[in-house]
């Protein structure tokens, strides 16, 4: 599939290439961006031009960028299609939000207050959590600000929890958001399910039952440098997908920085080879210091569970759950992406899976034609049970990137506060559904 899929792209990439003499086909700032559907485009020829492809969600393939971007595809010979705005009416934040609150476009939570809120709970709920610096963003490491990367363990907690080691009594279910920055409603996703875990314990049975039982873990951001770029432009958020190294680029902003979901070390390289390209590898497995962190942190909240080879199944004593939340398409994703091949488990993921898809309608697939992924690595390194959630639908004022603040109250967090109430009490044996 693969080997088809790249001969289809030389032959058809080369012939323009000289005519592409932008780094990149990202929307530029200060013009306007928006989805354009693309009819008949392969997924894989347009990401390696240089285009900024998503999941369709149902349709065809959607391309982000402006006008120009529009230009170049007809210049292809495509017939891009507009299909919706990326920016939708920005609504004046809720009433309920604090004065003095850093948002943007609306409502979203800069990282300073992310940062904020992971402390606020912790002193407010000393019994049930703990806060956990895991590494460093990539500015930081190169002393150009930047961020520590934060956990957090939510639990009742018992002598020995929220310990960093693998053998824990309690099984884990592990949630990240925000390793894509331009990805909203996934690190609001991260911040709700923080809330309702520390102040619904002792009266709502359910989450009771959950945190005496299990240990709940949640990096809300794990691309901090990224949020930051796409928070620089407050109600007209940029695009940015990656990370912020911009070593030895000259790619524009929104189009520097390395994919953090194709920089994993399991199954490292393939497509994404294209420097400027929103699907950039890195130079090398687990390159990124974003990368390194979350790998380090996984391996020790959880122990290697699989055998080394492609066919060796996770056994149906495997604990812990593991959710990357990403936008968009609707889909909850388990792996492979490294390969279309049903991986060893796939049997006891899709049944899981249909499990969480019962609370958000969201479609059950594998993920396929991707390398690099952070499920891939949980997944086939450790054996646990992992998913990429694709949150919400790819046009309306909820969808996109960009989806209207409110949509979180009326549709994000309603739809999948029972996925992941379902994901935390599987990790006790998340094959055995
Ligand atoms: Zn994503």
């Amino acid at each position: 599939m693969k080997l088809r899929i790249g001969v289809l792209a030389a032959v058809m990439v080369l012939p323009f290439a000289v005519a592409s003499t932008t780094s990149s086909a990202q929307a530029r700032p200060g013009s306007t961006p928006y989805y354009w559907q693309v009819p008949g485009a392969d997924e894989d020829v347009l990401t390696e031009a240089g285009f900024d492809v998503e999941h369709g969600a149902g349709g065809p393939i959607q391309v982000v960028g402006d006008q120009g971007v529009a230009n170049r595809l007809l210049g292809l010979g495509y017939r891009p299609v507009k299909f919706d705005t990326v920016y939708k009416e920005v609504l004046a934040p809720p009433r309920t939000q604090d004065v003095g609150v850093q948002t943007f476009y609306g409502g979203y939570h800069t990282v300073a207050e992310h940062e904020k809120h992971l402390t606020d709970v912790a002193a407010a709920y000393p019994a049930l959590t703990q806060v956990f610096d895991i590494g460093d963003s990539w500015r930081k490491t190169r002393g150009q600000g930047g961020h520590d990367i934060r956990a957090i363990c939510i639990t009742k907690k018992q002598a020995g929890d929220c310990a960093l080691n693998p053998n824990s009594a309690k099984p884990r279910f592990a949630l990240i958001a925000q390793l894509h920055a331009r990805e909203l409603a996934t690190g609001e996703l991260a911040w709700k399910w923080i809330d309702h875990v520390t102040k619904g314990y002792g009266s709502d049975p359910e989450v009771t039952s959950v945190l005496d039982t299990t240990e709940l873990w949640v990096v809300p951001i794990v691309n901090p440098d990224g949020v930051d770029i796409v928070a620089s432009g407050g109600s007209r958020p940029l695009l940015q997908r990656k990370n912020a190294n911009n070593t030895g680029a000259s790619c524009s902003t929104p189009s520097y920085g390395v994919d953090l979901n194709r920089n994993s070390s399991f199954k490292w390289g393939g497509a994404g080879t294209s420097r400027c390209g929103e699907t950039y590898q890195g130079t090398g497995a687990a390159s990124e210091p974003e990368t390194k962190a979350i790998e380090a942190w996984f391996k020790q909240l959880f122990p290697d569970q699989r055998g080394p080879g492609d066919r060796d199944v996770a056994p149906v004593t495997t604990k812990g759950v593991m959710i990357t939340a990403h936008s968009y398409g609707n889909l909850i994703m388990p792996p492979w992406g490294w390969t279309w091949d049903a991986n060893p488990n796939a049997a006891g993921l899709r049944a899981l899976g249909q499990k969480m898809a019962a609370f958000n309608s969201y479609t059950v697939v594998a993920e396929g034609d991707t390398t690099g992924t952070t499920d891939d690595f949980t997944y086939g390194n450790l054996g646990i049970a992992s998913y990429t959630f694709e949150l919400g639908s790819g046009s309306g004022s909820c969808g996109g990137f960009f989806p209207q603040y409110s949509c979180m109250d009326s549709l994000f967090w309603p739809r999948n506060k029972g996925a992941l109430l379902a994901a935390a009490k599987a990790a006790k044996a998340p094959y055995a559904s």
